[in-house]
């Protein structure tokens, strides 16, 4: 029988990629996006008219309505993406974080704990509620050791900490409600409509325009680096085959420094579009005042979810930041909607 899920954030970054990865592999999606200004409705233009497509213009923390999706479409799993993600707009605006990641959560949960409670036996063996999250609740690294899943929380920054209540909210809708969650703790990811606001983008775009290359301190914070689709993949293993009420975290075993990242890039970039006066980009890179509290190293052991379920990365960083540049040079029009703001102005409706 065909599977419907319900899914939230599915016009961003991730949840753009996963919707159109599901959808291509026969699952009927509907898709609950509140379009911020992170929702793309453009990254979804390949589904218009596909009728295992259900685009609904609408707030994860909208109960009524989250409940009148689930009387209707009965999904077998909703997969919550929905959230504010960057952590620079967490630090100039916090509320924004609480209102989605914490208040819109828990809405969200209250909404499919209802449902749940009404399903027959053999519905509620099937039902799932999987919880995408951030390796950024463990906090910070030394220069040794990775986060497991028994790391303790520390998250630091308004955006980690309303990460980590809404992980927080999702374990206890276990305990307590008997709903069967699961909650995945994934690294940086990069790849295909990721909004330039992110380093990688970021970088790509002011790289080609010729502008400077903002890298934050002394450039040698070190993060772990996943392929979207990757990570895609692993949220649906583990929706397939995880241990309800288990944590699993997803990481790429490619640890960077951001200085690292940013000159690779540069390299990518000069050796398929030169710039004019053949001047190398690494010569935009500008070092900026640090971002406060910003964490030093993230590394993540995947090993649990690799031994259980078999799931392994297949992109190496090489092979991964070589497509994502290859994907930004090939999509112009994507990009300039993005960085004109059309993008916002069309095609924001209701559909269902
Ligand atoms: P994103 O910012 O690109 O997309 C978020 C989407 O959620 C947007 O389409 C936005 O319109 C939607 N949204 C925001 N508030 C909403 C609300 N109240 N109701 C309904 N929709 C709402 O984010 P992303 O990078 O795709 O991240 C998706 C999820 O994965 C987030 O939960 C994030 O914490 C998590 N995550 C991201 C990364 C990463 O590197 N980007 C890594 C690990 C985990």
């Amino acid at each position: 029988m065909m599977q419907t899920w319900l899914v939230t954030g599915g016009a961003g970054f991730i949840g753009g990629n996963f919707v159109l990865d599901a959808v291509a592999s026969g699952v009927r999606v509907v898709n609950l996006d509140a379009l911020t200004y992170a929702g793309n409705r453009d990254t979804l233009s390949a589904l218009e008219g596909n009728p295992n497509h259900v685009f609904v213009h609408g707030d994860i923390g909208d109960h009524a309505l989250v409940a009148r999706l689930l009387a209707e479409h009965r999904p077998q799993a909703i997969v919550n993406f929905a959230a504010e993600s960057h952590v620079d707009r967490s630090i100039d605006g916090p509320a924004a974080f609480v209102q989605t990641n914490v208040v819109g959560t828990f809405q969200l949960l209250e909404a499919a704990r209802a449902h749940f409670k009404g399903l027959d036996a053999a519905g509620q063996a099937a039902f799932r509620f999987l919880h995408v999250s951030t390796d950024e609740v463990y906090g910070s690294l030394g220069d040794e050791g990775k986060f497991t899943e028994e790391t303790p929380y520390a998250p630091n920054s308004p955006y980690s900490a309303s990460k980590a209540a809404s992980d927080h909210l999702v374990r206890a809708y276990h305990h307590t409600y008997g709903l069967p969650v699961l909650t995945t703790n994934c690294s940086n990811n990069y790849g295909p409509f990721q909004f330039p606001e992110k380093l990688i983008p970021l970088v790509i775009l002011k790289a080609l325009a010729g502008e400077p290359l903002p890298v934050y301190g002394d450039g040698r914070n070190v993060r772990d680096w996943l392929y979207v689709k990757d990570h895609c993949a692993a949220i649906r293993r583990v929706l397939e085959a995880g241990r309800v009420g288990e944590t699993y975290n997803v990481g790429g075993d490619a640890e960077r420094q951001n200085i690292e990242v940013v000159k690779t890039l540069c390299a990518l970039l000069d050796a398929r579009r030169p710039r004019a006066d053949g001047l190398p980009r690494e010569s935009q890179i500008t070092f900026v005042k640090d971002r406060p509290g910003h964490d030093r190293r993230y590394a993540i052991d995947a090993s649990k979810l690799q031994n259980e379920l078999g799931w392994r990365p297949t992109v190496s960083f090489e092979q991964g930041m070589a497509a994502t540049v290859d994907w930004y040079l090939a999509h112009e029009a994507w990009v300039k909607r993005v960085l004109d703001g059309s993008y916002r102005l069309e095609r924001i409706g209701q559909e269902a």
